[in-house]
């Protein structure tokens, strides 16, 4: 049986169908709609992504995405260079920036430690995020790194490399989300905040 749709065509929905949550039918979808929009979506969309290839680099210092070989956020002057965020990924960096609760630097380690996918302390900017702690300025380090094994198991890593520097180690508090009901949390959430409880 002949496929349906013409090569050029079939390529692309094969490259947006390996876009992370994204199956076949998704893909399809998608680049029918791209065809549909050639001229308010399809050309931008073309522009945008020549545009990123070409100027979006990591920042040298702390792995953030920007346009400058150091990022806006390492080159702001009006934030603690003396506290030190580490998350996995760009996209939890981001998401504590929406937050506008942290006025400090960061650290991008780039994914999580796991035996399992092969990622070792190399695979990750462990030597980096050694060299920036160890250099001295550094007070204290939050470790953002999810709350998955893996991202504990990363924090945990993290915190034995960097205790030889005197830094301060410290991590996001687990428990009760905000706007959270008890009886819908899961057991281990309920049972760390339990832990983690504070005095009123
Ligand atoms: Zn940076």
């Amino acid at each position: 049986m002949t496929s349906p749709t013409p090569g050029a065509l079939e390529q692309l929905i094969k490259l947006l169908s390996k876009m992370p949550g994204l199956g076949q039918r998704s893909a399809r979808r998608m680049a029918l709609h791209l065809i549909k929009k050639r001229e308010t979506l399809m050309q931008p969309l073309l522009q945008a992504l020549a545009t990123v290839e070409a100027e979006v680099q990591s920042c040298d210092r702390c792995g953030n995405l920007d346009t400058a070989p150091i990022c806006a956020i390492c080159q702001d002057d009006a934030r603690d260079p003396q506290l030190l965020c580490v998350v996995e990924e760009v996209a939890d960096l981001w998401a504590i920036e929406r937050s506008g609760g942290y006025r400090g630097l960061y650290h991008v380690l780039g994914g999580h430690l796991s035996a399992l996918d092969g990622v070792g302390p190399g695979d990750l900017r462990m030597a980096e995020l050694l060299e920036r702690v160890a250099a001295g300025a550094v007070r204290e380090v939050l470790l953002a790194t999810n709350a998955t094994v893996e991202g504990q198991t990363t924090a945990f890593y993290v915190t034995e490399q960097l205790k030889p520097t005197g830094a301060r180690m410290t991590r996001l508090a687990f428990g009760v989300p905000l706007g959270g009901e008890l009886d819908y949390l899961d057991d281990g959430t309920l049972t760390t905040a339990i832990q983690a409880r504070s005095s009123f």
